[in-house]
């Protein structure tokens, strides 16, 4: 059955320090505690009392007892018993003072197995035809330490009061809040846990002793007893499963956090908006987000990540991102199927930028002289264009727009801007206002060399 320290704790300033007063009986029980955790044998007698086994080494300390009764103290058998007994209780704590080890305690009150904290992991989410699972979980066990000291009284009258001091096992103060959430204040010894250096223990002991000696008090604080606290803390991933679609979110927090509601696990994250909730869902693509990250396409109904979509500049309608297309004229984005071919370069552009079959750009073509670096690479390119005089030209994203003319015809030549590869060729006698494209198969009486 767990002792439980006596419970009248006071702060003594801002820092990490309780206090607790001693009546006789509750020193009785302190001790009882620490032979617990130092695991020191305690041997009833014949009479029903309990008695201490005093090691060896620490017998001189006791005036050479061999035994001390455990609790209370006042056991009438105890004081008819022949052997000898300590001066005074002050003593028997003092001799904690000498022992070279550190107990070992868990805090009475906190998860024993992940199962206990399963539900409050998966309640949290609700998934849409799919499940929310442990894809990885360790209870690991993480120790703090709790340095136990007797504050020396001038008056003997006084009664004795404790400190307990929480560190890390490096010597950092632990927030008193941590240490109320964790209930540090109600500790069960514990064996030591196998796989712990005793190299650690030797250095946490002096660390928790280093502490009590740094505690600033009116009074000087004798270091009694360093109590490793293993406390619980559970690292695990949150695997997200709908159908074949699978994502995982890792959430680590202190056991006990989670047991009693103080923190919750962490909502799911879409990685492609950002946004955040507690409602998993698959989109139309098979993408795994959340409830609010999903929006309807206004063109085809697929309800996607919102991310997915954008607006249509010529319609309005937010759509698919896969259905829009730039128009090479105005830079604005729309549906390919809402694009229009110019009569002239045949270039696919949006109605916005397209009057009288013409777009923009072969409204405006400009006098282009043998000095515009352009006309000179599509030259150098295609020699054979140099036949022709009075270049105009025009470009827009995708292309550049050049006519010449002849004597008698006009030919409009439309390259891509960057690979100067052909796109599309026209002619036009000077008397007609109409383009005839050029069949591709006949380019080359143009373009070849
Ligand atoms: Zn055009």
């Amino acid at each position: 059955m767990p002792i439980t320290v006596p419970s009248r704790t006071d702060k003594v300033n801002h820092d990490e320090i309780s206090t607790t007063c001693l009546a006789r009986e509750d020193m009785g029980c302190f001790l009882r505690w620490c032979w617990a955790a130092l695991r020191w044998d305690i041997v009833p007698d014949d009479a029903g009392i309990e008695w201490l086994r005093v090691p060896d080494e620490y017998r001189d300390r006791l005036g050479g007892c061999e035994a001390i009764p455990v609790a209370g103290g006042d056991a009438a058998g105890a004081a008819a018993s022949e052997l000898p007994q300590p001066a005074s209780w002050q003593d028997v704590l003092r001799m904690l003072g000498s022992v070279d080890q550190v107990a070992h305690a868990t805090p009475t009150h906190q998860p024993g197995s992940v199962h206990e904290l399963t539900p409050r992991l998966f309640d949290a989410y609700s998934v849409d035809g799919g499940r929310v699972m442990l894809g990885g979980c360790s209870l690991e066990v993480q120790p703090l330490l709790r340095s136990t000291g007797l504050v020396v009284c001038d008056d003997n009258s006084q009664p004795l009061q404790l400190v307990h001091r929480f560190s890390t096992v490096e010597g950092q103060p632990v927030d008193p809040r941590l240490v109320s959430s964790l209930h540090l204040d109600q500790l069960s010894p514990l064996s030591r846990p196998a796989g712990v250096p005793s190299v650690d223990l030797a250095t946490w002991l002096a660390t928790g002793r280093r502490q009590l000696a740094e505690t600033h008090l009116e009074k000087a604080v004798e270091p009694l007893l360093v109590t490793v606290v293993w406390c619980k803390f559970l690292r695990c991933k949150l695997t997200f499963e709908i159908g074949e679609t699978r994502a995982d979110l890792p959430f680590s927090s202190w056991a006990q956090w989670l047991a009693d509601g103080e923190i919750s696990p962490p909502p799911f994250r879409c990685p492609h908006t950002g946004r955040e909730s507690f409602h998993v869902v698959l989109d139309d693509d098979g993408v795994m987000t959340v409830a609010e990250a999903i929006a309807e396409c206004e063109h085809t109904g697929r309800r996607v990540v919102e991310t997915s979509l954008a607006v249509c500049d010529l319609t309005g309608q937010r759509v698919l991102r896969s259905l829009l297309v730039p128009c090479p004229v105005t830079g604005q984005q729309l549906m390919a199927d809402h694009r229009i071919a110019c009569t002239m370069c045949a270039q696919q552009v949006s109605p916005k930028a397209i009057s009288g079959g013409k777009c923009l750009a072969c409204q405006s073509l400009r006098a282009a002289g043998g000095n515009d670096p352009r006309l000179g690479s599509v030259l150098e390119r295609y020699p054979k264009l140099r036949q022709w005089s009075s270049w105009r030209m025009s470009e827009t994203e995708k292309a550049w727009i050049l006519r010449a003319s002849s004597v008698f015809r006009r030919l409009l030549v439309v390259v891509d801007r960057h690979s100067l590869d052909p796109l599309h060729l026209a002619e036009r006698s000077l008397l007609s206002s109409r383009w005839s494209p050029v069949p591709a198969d006949r380019w080359d009486q143009h373009l070849t060399p």
